[in-house]
């Protein structure tokens, strides 16, 4: 596994921040903005913002934040060599 600044900037430009979120939890779709139920805390309305250009997520509730791989890591419980890994797995996915 190759985990250069290059290769990983490459994986989130190829990335779906949508798609991947909606693989992690639920996502819905508001005034043609995207939100996820955030996984940081409980609840069941879709509070959390998707930046889906900056490739950022932000809740309005409980202040999480961070980016693509942030929400991996934080949601599959894993590193950001295997969060990178399953990014780019999803994104072989999509475009096949
Ligand atoms: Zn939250």
């Amino acid at each position: 596994m190759d985990l250069t600044d290059d290769h990983v900037e490459h994986v989130r430009a190829d990335a779906s921040m949508v798609h991947s979120a909606a693989a992690l939890t639920r996502v819905s779709m508001k005034d043609k903005r995207f939100f996820a139920r955030c996984i940081f805390h409980e609840n069941k309305d879709f509070e959390m913002l998707l930046d889906v250009r900056g490739k950022r997520y932000r809740c309005e509730t409980c202040g999480a934040e961070g980016d693509l791989f942030d929400l991996v890591m934080a949601a599959k419980n894993c590193d950001f060599a295997a969060a990178v890994d399953w990014v780019e797995e999803r994104t072989r996915h999509l475009t096949r």
